[in-house]
C-alpha cells in the first residue's frame, strides 16, 4: 500500500525568536520533528515568510508597487526552506526546496516516493495572495491526502476567541462553514475557496512539540476541515 502522502503548511514565525528572524535552534527542532516521522508518510512541508516579511505589513504604508513587495514575501519563504533544507541535511534525512520561481518545473511526484521531503519555497510565485494558496495549489499538484496547517492556536472557532468570550472551538466544519465565520483567518479564504473546490481536507492544529503525529492522526484537539 503506498504511504499517505501529506503536505505540512508551517509559518516562517515558527523560525523566528525574540532575537533572530531566523533563530538556527527552531529551525533544527522544526526539522527534526519533521524528520523522526519520515519514513512512515510521503512528505512535503510549505514554509511560510511571516517571520521576515509578509505582504500585508504594507497595508498602512503609501506604496507605489505593491506586487514588488510580495515578491520580498515570497523570496523570505525561499530562504526559509534554504534553511530548513540545510538542517536537514546536517541531520541526514533527504530534502530538497522546489521553488515556484524555477524557470524549469520540477516534478515533486518522484521524489516523494523517494522518501525525500520536498519543501515547497515562493507559494504560488504570483503576488497578492499567501502561502495558504501556495499550500492548497502544491497539494493538489501532488495529490496529497491531507494538507495540515499548524498554527499558534489550536482551531477554528466560531468567532474570534480575544474578542468573544463565548466563541466556541469547531472539531470539524464544511469548508462552506468555515467561509460564513466572520473574519476568519486562521487559514486564508481564498485558499480555503480552492481547497473547497478540488474536496481537499485541512486538518487545522496548534504546532508543539509531537503535535505533528496526533496530527496526522486527526487527534491533536485542532479542526477539520471538509
Ligand atoms: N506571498 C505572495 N504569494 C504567494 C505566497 C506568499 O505574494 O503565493 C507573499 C505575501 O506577501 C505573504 C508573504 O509572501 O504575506 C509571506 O507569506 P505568508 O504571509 O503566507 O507567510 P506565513 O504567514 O505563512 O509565515
Amino acid at each position: 500500500m503506498p504511504k499517505k502522502k501529506i503536505l505540512l503548511k508551517l509559518s516562517g514565525e515558527f523560525l523566528c525568536s525574540a532575537d533572530s528572524a531566523i533563530d538556527i535552534k527552531r529551525v533544527f527542532a522544526l526539522a527534526r520533528e519533521v524528520a523522526v516521522i519520515r519514513c512512515q508518510y510521503q512528505l512535503g512541508l510549505v514554509i511560510g515568510g511571516g517571520n521576515i516579511f509578509r505582504g500585508r505589513q504594507m497595508s498602512k504604508q503609501k506604496i507605489v508597487n505593491p506586487a514588488a513587495w510580495h515578491f520580498v514575501g515570497m523570496e523570505s519563504t525561499v530562504v526559509n526552506a534554504l534553511a530548513l533544507k540545510a538542517a536537514f541535511d546536517q541531520l541526514k534525512t533527504p530534502a530538497m526546496v522546489i521553488s515556484a520561481f524555477d524557470k524549469h518545473k520540477v516534478n515533486p511526484q518522484k521524489y516523494f516516493s523517494q522518501g525525500v521531503i520536498v519543501i515547497f519555497a515562493a507559494g504560488t510565485g504570483r503576488p497578492f495572495v499567501t502561502t495558504d494558496s501556495g499550500a492548497v495549489e502544491r497539494a493538489l499538484e501532488i495529490k496529497a491526502d491531507i494538507l495540515l496547517k499548524g498554527t499558534k492556536v489550536d482551531g477554528v472557532y466560531s468567532a474570534d476567541p480575544k474578542k468573544n468570550p463565548r466563541a466556541k472551538k469547531i472539531a470539524r466544519l464544511s469548508a462552506e462553514e468555515y467561509l460564513k465565520i466572520k473574519n476568519a483567518s486562521i487559514f486564508d479564504q481564498a485558499a480555503a475557496i480552492l481547497a473547497a473546490e478540488k474536496k481537499l481536507p485541512i486538518y487545522i492544529f496548534k504546532w508543539g512539540k509531537d503535535s505533528l503525529k496526533k496530527a496526522i492522526a486527526l487527534k491533536a484537539q485542532g479542526t477539520l476541515i471538509t
